[in-house]
């Protein structure tokens, strides 16, 4: 009985989420669902990535938290088009909440739209919200056994960042064992190490991201 209910809840937002796609492919926005637990650094790292390609690309932001609009103010101040969804205690984003996020974002003026899930490492991983590219943000002060205690999200994902790298004198953290742990579980992830605080490694990152939307742009980022 349990299960059945499940799935059509998930099967519910499997077909949201296949509209949401219809929508975003006709005004040909690439999204991008970016998850991880809470602190890890997601917003920080949708802010560095508005500053990286922010002169070429055209951004839009979807903000998901239990409660607040703490985050969606701070990528406000970057100029940016955002809408805040507040779950009110949902521990995650459903396709219907991203729908309602698009219906109020200015489609016509977006090439990237970055979702950022709600902190949570379980269940964000199984609801599809109709995004192009799934990403997960680690960071160093989660400690690298993060992959053995949540497979699913590591196997789910497109891209890995690992965030807060300058710390890495300061912690505990194998970066080739998490490196080798991560591509166990998901041989086609792609790895990238940054730090938000330094910005040291964001330019790959963005310079990759880019390269993924496959669309032309205005202008594309020569830093390197
Ligand atoms: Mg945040
Ligand atoms: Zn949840």
């Amino acid at each position: 009985m349990e299960i059945k209910i499940l799935k059509n809840i998930l099967g519910a937002n499997d077909r949201i989420a296949a509209k949401n796609r219809e929508l975003l492919d006709a005004h040909k926005i690439f999204a991008v669902n970016i998850m991880a637990s809470p602190g890890a650094g997601k917003t920080s790292v949708v802010l560095q990535t508005i500053r990286a390609l922010q002169d070429g690309v055209r951004i839009g932001v979807i903000e998901g938290d239990i409660s607040s609009s703490i985050d969606a103010e701070l990528v406000a101040k970057q100029d940016v088009p955002v809408v805040q969804i507040n779950t009110g205690g949902e521990c995650h984003l459903e396709a219907v909440q991203v729908q309602d996020a698009l219906n109020n974002l200015p489609l016509a003026e977006i090439d990237l739209l970055l979702i950022e899930n709600v902190g949570n490492l379980v269940c964000p991983a199984e609801f599809t919200l109709g995004e192009h590219l799934k990403v997960l943000i680690a960071s160093v002060p989660e400690g690298d056994d993060k992959p053995f205690k949540y497979p699913l999200m590591f196997n789910t994902v497109d891209a890995l960042v690992l965030n807060k790298i300058d710390l890495l004198p300061y912690v505990k953290f194998n970066v080739d064992g998490f490196t080798k742990t991560v591509k166990n579980i998901n041989a086609k992830a792609e790895i990238f190490k940054v730090s938000c605080t330094t910005g040291e490694g964001i330019t790959t990152w963005a310079k990759w991201l880019n390269s993924r939307m496959g669309k032309p742009l205005k202008k594309r980022i020569t830093s390197t």
